[in-house]
């Protein structure tokens, strides 16, 4: 019976998949519409890459409901970046145990970089046998065939991607935003880098570039859609394109998105020092949409640090690059990620790193303490000084940029700001929405105008918040 419906397996093509699935489910729910919790963990790439699996289960058939009780399926979509982020998953996996006890037709899946590591993949097999289904981040697109045969085989269904397997990239699937004006584009996948305390690599494998017809044409229809807020997502956005036929720098990527017609602005992220170049910093000087905000992640303001890091980049190139976009871009509003106690990093490596937040005038900044990831090679780095002594570090930094974040915000007292207006703050009830320096902003106004550009001159300025009305 099994060899039969694997052979069947192979015969059908997507489409049928998808006709399946959405009839074996309606069985299973009694006729009634079958409902999916997706739970995303991580970072925007993960959250890119839920909405794709969302889109999918929607065409399976799918509603979707955060209440887990009255799932048919239950989807964990997980992160190995994060920090504390396996303990927290094998738990929340542990959870579901009693609910499957007591609706054992309940599918559970888990899927995300986390499942393309081997032993996190080996444990769930064996720790968490109520678990029907396991896959990684390269197989998303194969989702109605994985959800076909845990649903017909009998046996679970673990798939991860490997060495061997084609990494081209799959177009056209069906994306069920979570937003209805800010969407993710993701540009790229992967990551050549191998910083030496990151695990993306091992998990996104190498750098694959989209076609940038592909990009263009997604944009324009999410422009024609109404949306206003549109970031470009890729592990290093920087090294898009370069080993595409022909080649194509991000800029001009971003000069081509820029000719689009409409009322929305461009963001993207992440940048890595060693690849942004003048020519993007003049590329969004003289463009119509993209804003004036660029993560540039320098992690270290120590050179020695840097190296360990394998960054490829020095102190003195990256604020060189800062020097030439303040130049070019006077309103420019830049943040980074900072990692603090990097193994064998010093007091006095440290305090480089908060001169340089001194010198640059961050507008915010991530701030991490360093912690080790499984089979990266700053895990396997001596590492003396004690996490107390680290958090001591991390407090006299964001003491530091806290004075720093007050004076960038009150100079903005007195100017204009164009605002997309998110939502409304659940503490003060106003409008809140980010500046296009993404500095927070709230004021007064009507529903009416979330989802919408305002024009709001700033009143009053705290440390991570302004005050405004609307011009
Ligand atoms: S650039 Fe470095 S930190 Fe960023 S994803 Fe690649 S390896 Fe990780």
């Amino acid at each position: 019976m099994t060899e039969k419906l694997i052979e069947t397996t192979r015969e059908l093509n997507r489409e049928q998949h998808i006709e399946e699935v959405a009839q074996i489910m309606s069985i299973r729910a009694r006729g009634a519409v079958p409902m999916a919790c997706v739970r995303t963990y991580g970072c925007q790439q993960n959250v890119a890459d839920g909405e794709k699996i969302k889109g999918q289960l929607e065409q399976m058939g799918f509603s979707f409901t955060e209440d887990e009780e009255e799932a048919d399926l239950i989807l964990f979509n997980t992160c190995a970046v994060r920090e504390h982020a396996e303990d927290r998953v094998f738990g929340n996996v542990g959870a579901l145990k009693n609910i499957k006890h007591r609706n054992p037709s309940l599918l559970i899946a888990v899927c995300g970089c986390m499942m393309e590591q081997e032993h996190v993949a080996e444990k769930m097999k064996k720790s968490f046998p109520f678990v029907n289904l396991v896959f990684g981040t390269h197989v998303i697109h194969k989702l109605p065939e994985l959800l076909f045969r845990t649903l017909t085989d009998g046996r679970r269904v673990f798939e991860r991607g490997d060495d061997s397997e084609d990494k081209t990239i799959i177009e056209g699937l069906p994306i069920r935003r979570d937003g209805s004006f800010k969407a993710w584009v993701t540009v790229m996948y992967g990551c050549n880098n191998f910083c030496t305390y990151c695990i993306v690599p091992y998990v996104r494998g190498r750098e694959r570039s989209r076609k940038p017809e592909a990009i263009l044409e997604e944009v324009r229809s999410l422009v024609s859609a109404g949306y206003r807020d549109i970031t470009l997502l890729g592990q290093n956005v920087n090294s898009y394109g370069k080993e595409l036929t022909p080649a194509i720098s991000f800029a001009e990527l971003l000069r081509q998105l820029d000719e689009i017609e409409g009322d929305f602005q461009l963001r993207f992220m992440t940048s890595h020092p060693k690849d942004a170049t003048r020519e993007l910093i003049d590329t969004i000087a003289q463009s119509r949409h993209i804003s004036h905000h660029v993560h540039l992640p320098f992690q270290s303001g120590s050179n020695r640090v840097l190296k360990a890091m394998n960054r490829s980049y020095t102190r003195e190139k990256y604020l060189d690059l800062v020097a030439y976009a303040k130049e070019k871009i006077p309103d420019l509003s830049l943040t980074s990620d900072i990692i603090v106690g990097f193994p064998g990093e010093t007091y006095e490596e440290f305090c480089e790193t908060v001169s340089l937040i001194k010198e640059v005038e961050f507008t915010s900044l991530y701030t991490f303490i360093y912690s080790p990831r499984v089979g990266t090679r700053a895990a396997e780095m001596p590492d003396p000084i004690p996490y107390e002594e680290k958090s001591h570090w991390l407090r006299e930094l964001l003491a530091v940029q806290e004075e720093i974040a007050e004076k960038r915000c009150s100079v903005m007292v007195g100017t204009v700001q164009s605002v997309l207006a998110e939502e409304r703050s659940p503490k003060t009830g106003l409008l809140a929405g980010r500046s296009g320096g993404n500095i927070m902003v709230e004021f007064a106004g009507g529903d009416e105008l979330i989802g919408q550009f305002c024009q709001v001159r700033v009143t009053a300025a705290r440390i991570w918040l302004l005050n405004g009305e609307l011009v």
